[in-house]
């Protein structure tokens, strides 16, 4: 009788060992498939699928929400002079800067090759301005050693924001519209951040 109970408690934490184990690598498994491989943070769907759900809330509670799409200048260059592996580590570096500048709330999602988005909820474009202008001042500042020297890169910005949203009814347009207003800093120059007009 005391060897069956005790038998028992035995099974018992054994399954809710499993239990917690399964749960873990769930978890984990959600948490890859919705991660960029090489800088961790979200990949161009699932910032889709945070993106349309926090425009949906701010359109709801008519609360701000600013877009900022960054681009590395000069990019392939980059790779062509210091190598693919640096453009990689570089990319790393670089979001690392961004995330640094970023509140809990805010999302980053890798959009592209070297283009990254985020979302920053309760934020107007204004209000962006000074974050992303960190960002790109710690790009800028970023030196990164490689074997064949010293790599520097920049970023050309683009912020867009409610305002913009106005006559937009998807996530995918906002983006898009930030994707145009970053295109606009490359022109200007590069190395910039421009705000929607
Ligand atoms: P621009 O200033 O106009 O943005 O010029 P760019 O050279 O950055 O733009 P372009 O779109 O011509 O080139 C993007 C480059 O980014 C080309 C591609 O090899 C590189 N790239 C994209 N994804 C990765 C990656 O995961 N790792 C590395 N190392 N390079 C990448
Ligand atoms: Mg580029
Ligand atoms: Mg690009």
């Amino acid at each position: 009788m005391h060897q069956n109970i005790t038998e028992r408690k035995e099974a018992e934490q054994a399954l809710a060992e499993a239990n917690i184990a399964l749960q873990t690598a769930l978890l984990r498994e959600q948490e890859l498939a919705h991660t960029d491989g090489l800088t961790g943070v979200f990949n161009r769907r699932y910032l889709y699928e945070v993106a349309e759900r926090e425009l949906e809330v701010a359109v709801r509670y008519r609360q701000a929400l600013a877009v900022i799409m960054f681009d590395i200048d000069h990019f392939k260059k980059v790779n062509d002079t210091f190598g693919h592996a640096a453009g990689d580590q570089i990319l790393q570096r670089v979001t690392q800067v961004a995330r640094a500048e970023l509140r809990s709330a805010d999302v980053i999602g890798r959009y592209g090759g070297e283009e990254f988005v985020v979302i920053l909820p309760m934020t107007n474009a204004q209000q962006a301005y000074p974050l992303a202008e960190r960002i790109r001042a710690g790009v800028a500042a970023m030196r990164v050693s490689t074997e064949k020297g010293e790599a520097a890169v920049t970023l050309s910005i683009g912020i867009v924001d409610m305002r913009h949203a106005e006559k937009i009814n998807s996530i995918e347009e906002l983006i898009s519209y930030a994707d145009q207003v970053m295109y606009s800093a490359k022109q200007a120059g590069r190395n910039q951040t421009k705000i929607g007009g």
